[in-house]
């Protein structure tokens, strides 16, 4: 619009005719190559999301990776501690998980672990976090969860493990327990280590169980 007030001043009508094209050839080309950067950004957008959500969450069961468990599960212990809120730790692993794929095949397999990690989604609340630890363990982190209502929940989520069923029967799955309580800190690594110890526990005492760790003093 600059040269609009001088060429109305002193130009003739060509050369305002001719301001005209241009700007209107010029107006056309902005909005078009506007209109591309602003479809090109959206797209980049949605696949830098999808990126992260595909780093974030396990491809076969759609729960967290271990490594972004973690990272979540640390924030949400500090956030605890802070607000002297217990936290509450599962460590589930599916029994004789390898039998059925060696009888079923690693497809039937493929198949237990979707149904487990939905019966853990449907046994889950607002602000728990479930991941996937390694191959058939799984973890879920309570917070605000004291130690009395972490076995309550651990128990009805054993039982409804032993509701889902793959093609040799149903599902069973060992849990071990663990809480942090307010008057200590205890670190991620440190709860689920103790989780998983009380685990093994539960897998030495015959399976489809749950187990407490030992309380940290
Ligand atoms: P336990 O009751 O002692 O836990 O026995 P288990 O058979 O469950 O334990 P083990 O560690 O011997 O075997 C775990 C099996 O889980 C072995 C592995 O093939 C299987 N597994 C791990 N990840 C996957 C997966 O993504 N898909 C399938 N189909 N199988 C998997
Ligand atoms: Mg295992
Ligand atoms: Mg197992």
């Amino acid at each position: 619009l600059g040269p609009l007030p001088v060429l109305l001043h002193m130009g003739d009508g060509i050369q305002v005719l001719q301001y005209a094209v241009y700007m209107a050839i010029s107006l056309s080309l902005a909005t078009v190559l506007r209109a591309f950067m602003a479809r090109t950004m959206l797209e980049q957008f949605k696949l830098e999301r999808l990126l992260r959500e595909r780093a974030e969450t396990d491809g076969l069961t759609g729960v967290l990776v271990r490594n972004r468990f973690l990272d979540l599960g640390r924030d949400a212990l500090q956030e605890a501690h802070r607000q002297q809120q217990p936290v509450s730790m599962l460590f589930l692993d599916a029994d004789h998980f390898k039998r059925i794929n060696d009888e079923h095949g690693h497809a039937a397999g493929d198949a237990a672990l979707v149904a487990l990690a939905a019966r853990l989604r449907g046994q889950g609340r607002k602000g728990d976090l479930i991941g996937r630890i390694g191959g058939e363990e799984f973890a879920m982190l309570l917070p605000g969860v004291d130690h009395e209502q972490a076995l309550a929940r651990a128990e009805q989520l054993r039982l409804a493990v032993r509701g889902s069923h793959h093609p040799g029967g149903h599902l069973s799955a060992s849990i071990g327990v663990a809480t942090c309580h307010p008057s200590y800190f205890d670190s991620i690594e440190g709860l689920l280590a103790r989780a998983d110890q009380a685990m093994r526990q539960a897998k030495r005492d015959g399976r489809d169980r749950v187990v407490t760790a030992v309380p940290k003093t």
